[in-house]
């Protein structure tokens, strides 16, 4: 039997809810591309609820527990004594989310002689040293496409909201004000503008077709090309390499993964290139930007915005630099948690879970390291320092 450790974020600071904004989420049975959704043979939670959370438990525990396995559900995974660390050293699977990452390091691996499987309930698992995971066996599995859509929602809402100056004009209502050109001589027009994604992946691609109705020139890099009928269906024009694409963009947003190519991309001779007054969104992961470039780029004016979601440290401290820099329109990290996602990749798991204990395959497309190499998706978008 299988000691499963789940790390998640803390439940609400009012409590676990007892009712929902909405009744339900939509059913989504397939991703653009035919990619089915989650298919665990049942579920045992509502869609629609809070499954991210302590008191969610991703919605696993009955299941689990009625094969005999044990469930540890904590949010306490940073600093001496964590529950993370006194759990570790006799845990099969970690599941851990990108939102509150259990950071899965070559040392906490090396003192977790008996995990097997670390599956990120969501995408993204740059939180988990692959390297580490190759050497002991690990498998690594992530519920891929789960919540792209998701981010890319999130990706053209803030793009929209530092063109157009939302936030501080919905600041402005707060405070009472009314001083309209406090809020346009910082407002825009997306219309016209070149807007290009470093990464044309599931989240990237979701980005440029959300975008194209906006009459905007669209760009792309990526490691490979888009078909030839995609480019031509939304107008796109490749770039070898963000170096190559960025001094053409008045927006960019990232959406390639953390791994050693992309680390510090975004530092300050990239941003140095960017037009005066560029929009940067990263939804991907904040080390592909070097923080304090950004912060001095917003504060000599060469970005007139940066915006995003994901921090490094998470959660971020309460002095990070980005909490304060002028215009920016940063969230905690939450673009892939929406209560629809958390419905999508809690099944996801589920449905790794189930293929895990049954010995059969798991989804190529969920594979990350597998086998002590990248695996499935992992080979396809990861790189290793080996
Ligand atoms: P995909 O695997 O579908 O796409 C990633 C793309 O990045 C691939 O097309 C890959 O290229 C490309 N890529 C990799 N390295 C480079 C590079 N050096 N330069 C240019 N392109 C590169 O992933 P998703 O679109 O689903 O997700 C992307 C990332 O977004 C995740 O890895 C994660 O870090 C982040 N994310 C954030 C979330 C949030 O809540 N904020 C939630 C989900 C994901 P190729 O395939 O051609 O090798």
């Amino acid at each position: 039997m299988a000691k499963i450790l789940c790390v998640l974020y803390d439940d609400p600071t009012t409590g676990y809810p007892r009712s929902y904004a909405r009744d339900g989420v939509p059913v989504i049975t397939s991703y653009p591309g035919g990619q089915t959704a989650p298919t665990p043979k049942a579920i045992d939670f509502t869609p629609g609820a809070l499954l991210g959370s302590v008191s969610g438990e991703l919605g696993l525990r009955s299941f689990l527990e009625s094969q005999g396995h044990t469930l540890v559900v904590t949010s306490d995974k940073e600093g001496d004594g964590s529950v993370l660390d006194r759990e570790l050293p006799d845990t099969d699977v970690v599941i851990s989310q990108p939102f509150w990452p259990a950071y899965l390091t070559a040392e906490r691996i090396a003192k977790a002689p008996n995990l097997k499987l670390a599956i990120t309930a969501g995408i993204g698992s740059d939180h988990v040293d692959l390297d580490a995971a190759v050497q002991h066996g690990v498998t690594v599995a992530e519920v891929t496409f789960s919540n792209s859509i998701s981010v890319a929602e999130h990706v053209v809402m803030m793009i929209l909201g530092l063109v157009r100056n939302y936030i501080p004009s919905y600041q402005v209502v707060i405070d009472g004000g009314w001083n309209i050109a406090d809020c346009v001589a910082r407002s825009y027009d997306l219309e016209g503008m070149h807007v290009g994604t470093v990464a044309a992946g599931r989240i990237g691609t979701a980005v440029l077709r959300r975008l194209a109705p906006f009459d905007v020139n669209l760009h792309y890099t990526d490691r490979h090309r888009l078909p030839e009928s995609v480019e031509r269906e939304l107008n796109l024009t490749f770039h070898p390499s963000a170096a190559d694409m960025v001094p053409h963009c008045d927006v960019v947003t990232i959406n390639a993964p953390l791994h050693p190519e992309t680390e510090g991309l975004f530092g300050a001779k990239l941003l140095a290139t960017m037009k005066r007054g560029a929009y940067l969104i990263n939804t991907a992961r904040a080390k592909i930007a070097d923080r304090d470039a950004i912060v001095q780029a917003l504060e000599s004016g060469q970005l007139a915005g940066y915006a995003g979601d994901v921090w490094y440290p998470q959660p971020a401290p309460a002095d990070h630099p980005w909490r304060t820099m002028p215009h920016h329109g940063m969230t905690p990290h939450i673009s892939g948690s929406s209560l629809s996602a958390q419905a999508r990749y809690a099944a996801g798991t589920r449905e790794i879970l189930e293929s895990w204990f049954a010995g059969t395959p798991i989804r190529d497309e969920y594979l990350i390291v597998d086998g002590g190499r990248l695996a499935g998706t992992g080979a396809h978008s990861y790189s290793t320092r080996m």
